[in-house]
């Protein structure tokens, strides 16, 4: 029999919200309480880190921008190595968390996006595709700043601005947890909630709807 594929978007109970486990969705992924018992033996290697993540959640709900909830986590952890991997176009940026951090006893490790150095076309990128063809463009490169920071020995690794595609495979090589301070928008100044708001006026069409 095939089974229903979980589908919380489609959700209309939310029992798990209220911690009810009768009369499930046949799509909801609750079904299979297996999963539930795996995540739960995960978490106890994170316990520590998990437990935090909430304290610094009702500590600052609605008071803390992401920024310093960031410095009170890596605070509430006592973690003392913190990368940074950044994007080109967040240089000024960097400097600024770099400059808050610092006022708070965190010194950054920072790693931008274009370390290596290396062409484009080198990484296979076809030359129609870069910025200005026919010009040197170095390839951002995620892996080598996750490996980078491996390295350093960092203990907790902070995204700014890096493009769709390229978080991810620096999360997947980062040996250290991360979080991500700014989700590039080139739109919408970095907040891509906006398109969803806008999409039935003006985002539509840059939506492609
Ligand atoms: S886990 Fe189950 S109850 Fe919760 S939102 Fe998903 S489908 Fe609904």
């Amino acid at each position: 029999m095939k089974r229903n594929s979980a589908d919380c978007i489609s959700c209309k109970v939310y029992k798990c919200k209220k911690g009810e486990k009768d009369h499930l969705p046949s799509f909801c992924p609750m079904n299979d309480g297996s999963i539930y018992e795996e995540a739960a033996l995960l978490l106890e290697k994170h316990r520590e880190f998990f437990v935090n993540c909430s304290v610094i959640e009702k500590k600052g709900y609605g008071v803390w921008p992401r920024a310093r909830e960031i410095i009170e986590f890596i605070k509430a952890m006592n973690f003392k190595r913190i990368g940074l991997a950044f994007c080109s176009g967040f240089q000024r940026e960097a400097k600024m968390l770099s400059e808050i951090f610092k006022e708070h006893g965190i010194e950054l490790i920072g790693v931008m996006c274009k370390t290596g150095g290396t062409d484009k076309s080198v990484a296979g990128i076809p030359e129609e595709c870069k910025l200005k063809p026919g010009h040197f463009e170095a390839h951002c490169n995620p892996i080598a700043q996750a490996l980078v920071l491996n390295k350093e020995e960092t203990e907790f690794n902070i995204i700014l601005g890096l493009c769709v595609g390229h978080d991810s495979l620096f999360m997947k090589y980062s040996e250290a947890l991360c979080t991500t301070l700014v989700t590039k928008d080139r739109v919408t100044g970095h907040n891509p909630v906006a398109a969803l708001y806008l999409k039935d006026s003006y985002m539509k069409s840059k939506l492609g709807l």
